[in-house]
């Protein structure tokens, strides 16, 4: 049974020193109890959070513990009459192979899933967070113009092709040539920059020749600086991540802009709001999936999972999260069938 635990807290981008490799035992179940063994392990960018012992939302990961995280499992074992050996269900299991459940919290997902990995991306906590962050809070009206970042990400992507459906433009960002090809010719959005061209700034107003209506925060930084003068008049910003911040130790140098930005607010009539999609959503998901399904059957929503192997792996892959080396929803394979 192997566990990576949280072996130092990171100071800016996590190391791999910063995690562990254990090997223990499979753990015996008692009456009432479920074997999980892991076939599939989530990786998210808020997983950085954990890692730090700052004041946030959720309690960090104590040092020497696992790495917490969404799981897709098989039930190994079970002494407890509601599951089967054999049967799927996502769980929240973290970084290793086996876990013991008694069966709270696990939703089940049945003995012969076609895509068991979707309840940890489209179909899970990242489509669920574009899906309630877009509609709820950006309010996207027929023929606005969308602007949303990490593009083609397990979150963005969703945006941008919700927003297709609602009948917007949408303007995708995203790290590199190949990111913004697929974003305007797989997923449909109607144009994609690259952040890490020269003049991103000129040609996301290019872009935008209308302004901005909806802009899905995912980023923050330079493409939020980006994006600020290009708001229109009554704009919406769901505020669903900062990830280009999650490594800072301190905050940028530089001119303060705080009064710039809370003039545009003002002058603009710009509603920003924040947003813990479980936390404020919960009572929605099922809403959500009802559509997402219907949807994805339907062929109007593509998917893209970047699929590591190897739990051992998982390290490397969360570190490279971080810096846009994903292409799609990441997801560790832990082990097969
Ligand atoms: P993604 O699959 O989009 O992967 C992260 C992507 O972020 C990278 O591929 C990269 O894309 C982009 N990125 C990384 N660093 C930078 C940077 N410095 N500047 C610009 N872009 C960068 O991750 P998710 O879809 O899982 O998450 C997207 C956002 O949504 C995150 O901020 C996350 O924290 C947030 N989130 C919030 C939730 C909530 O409840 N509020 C729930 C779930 C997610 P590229 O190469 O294209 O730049």
């Amino acid at each position: 049974n192997r566990k990576i635990v949280l072996a130092s807290r990171p100071v800016g981008t996590p190391t791999a020193d910063n995690f562990r490799l254990e090997q223990t035992a499979v753990p015996t179940i008692a009456e009432g109890d479920i074997l999980l063994r892991s076939m599939y392990l989530s990786l998210d960018p808020y997983m950085r959070g954990r890692m730090s012992d700052a004041k946030s939302y959720a309690e960090p990961v104590a040092l020497g513990e696992v790495m917490v995280g969404g799981t897709v499992c098989q039930v190994e074992q079970s002494n407890h009459a509601d599951y089967q050996q054999g049967e799927w269900v996502l769980s929240y299991s973290g970084w290793q192979d086996y876990a013991i459940s008694n069966g709270e919290g696990l939703i089940k997902l049945g003995m012969h899933p076609t895509h068991p990995s979707y309840a940890l991306g489209v179909m899970g906590m990242p489509g669920f967070t574009a899906y309630m962050g877009l509609l709820d809070i950006g309010k996207p009206k027929q023929g606005d113009t969308i602007v949303v970042a990490a593009a083609t990400g397990a979150v963005g992507s969703m945006v941008g092709q919700i927003g297709k459906i609602k009948g917007c433009r949408v303007v995708g960002v995203a790290g590199g040539e190949e990111k913004c090809r697929y974003a305007k010719e797989v997923l449909g959005f109607d144009d994609c920059i690259d952040h890490k061209a020269d003049g991103f700034a000129e040609k996301l107003a290019q872009a935008c020749e209308q302004g901005i209506d909806v802009y899905y925060e995912n980023v923050g930084g330079k493409v939020f600086d980006a994006v600020l003068p290009l708001l229109n008049t009554g704009a919406r910003i769901p505020l669903c991540g900062l990830i280009s911040q999650y490594n800072a130790t301190e905050l940028p140098q530089g001119p303060d802009r705080l009064s710039m930005l809370m003039g545009t607010l003002l002058v603009k009539r710009i509603k920003m709001q924040g947003f813990i999609i479980f936390d404020d959503y919960a009572d929605r998901y099922d809403e959500f999936a009802a559509e997402m399904s219907q949807w994805l059957a339907e062929g109007k929503i593509h998917y893209r999972e970047d699929l590591v192997q190897g739990l051992e792996n998982a390290p490397q892959a969360f570190m490279g999260l971080l810096e846009g080396k994903n292409f799609g929803k990441l997801v560790i394979q832990t082990n097969q069938a």
